[in-house]
């Protein structure tokens, strides 16, 4: 290991993806930057590595980055590790990359597991392009304008696979956001990547929402979504697969409301395609409905 900051990444889950050069990296570091202490030493002491460990959480990162600055302009080698996977993907250590490349001081990586591109590689969706997103906003009204704001992109021409971290007690929640803002869209929850009980269900929005309603999601969650479909009838077949999901969680007032705006569509223009689809409801569903027409 050269002097300088590596960027050493670690499994996600199952202990036998650590690579040779992290445990060597590991090894022969004069300091380990961790976000956990003891979860750290944990994985040293399983593969027999004893060396000074400093937390650098995303509380403390900003303070300890002078500290650590000052270790590598004295020639110290320090790796840095996550809890899991590969540091700076949704994890500390930007800061610290960015502040050392401007003192000229070295920068490597040992490459390993990271959970987005596990999923990505698993989800049977298309691997480039693809647009990685960290974790949406915790808080509803916050995270729809972000899944609207991508919305907008993608009428204005984006068309990547898209990627998210996701906490199992938000999920829920998440996917009804998602529903209501990309319709019956393809979708893929990767649950527990590299583990026991892994699991990779991949379908349309409105079934994920409703799988998961019925068995909560639990362990370590990473979402994603097909990219965009392209040609004014995928453009009609999406915005009527959402308007069915926003009526089914609301009033037809609600629905046009929240899809309003979206792809330059008018309100009369989703009222008369919200009424047809209850109207069709209604024909599929009414006592007596006739079938195949006159
Ligand atoms: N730096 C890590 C990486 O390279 O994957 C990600 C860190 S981020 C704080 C942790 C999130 O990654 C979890 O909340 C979950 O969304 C996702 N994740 C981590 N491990 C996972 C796994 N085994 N299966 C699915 N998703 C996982």
């Amino acid at each position: 290991m050269p002097a300088g900051l590596s960027l050493v990444a670690t499994p996600i889950g199952n202990l036998g993806d650590i690579s040779l050069r992290a445990l060597a990296a590991l090894a022969r570091a004069d300091l380990i930057l961790c976000e956990d202490t003891r979860l750290t030493a944990q994985l040293c002491r399983k593969f027999g590595i004893d060396r000074p460990l400093l937390s650098f959480h995303e509380h403390n990162e900003k303070t300890r980055t002078g500290e650590v600055l000052t270790r590598l302009a004295e020639g110290a080698r320090v790796a840095l590790v996550s809890d899991a996977g590969t540091p700076l993907i949704s994890d500390p250590g930007f800061p610290l990359v960015r502040a050392a490349l401007e003192r000229g001081i070295p920068v490597s990586a040992v490459p390993g597991p990271n959970a987005a591109i596990l999923a990505l590689t698993l989800s049977g969706l298309p691997p480039a392009p693809f647009l990685f997103l960290g974790f949406p906003p915790p808080k509803e009204a916050a995270r729809r304008r972000h899944f609207e704001a991508i919305r907008k992109l993608e009428e204005a021409g984006l068309a990547a696979t898209l990627i998210w971290y996701e906490a199992p007690h938000r999920l829920l929640a998440t996917l009804e956001d998602l529903a209501g803002v990309f319709g019956a869209r393809p979708g893929v929850v990767a649950r527990e990547l590299t583990k026991r009980f892994e699991e990779i269900r991949r379908a349309p929005l409105p079934e994920l929402r409703e799988a998961f309603r019925a068995t909560p999601p639990r362990g370590e969650i990473t979402l994603l979504l097909a990219p965009a479909p392209s040609g004014p009838e995928a453009n009609a077949e999406e915005v009527s697969a959402a308007l069915e999901a926003a009526l089914a969680e609301g009033s037809l007032r609600d629905a046009v409301e929240r899809l309003s705006g979206r792809r330059g569509l008018s309100r009369r223009a989703l009222y008369q395609a919200a009424l047809a689809l209850k109207r069709k409801e209604a024909g599929e569903k009414g006592p007596g409905t006739p079938e195949g027409g006159e």
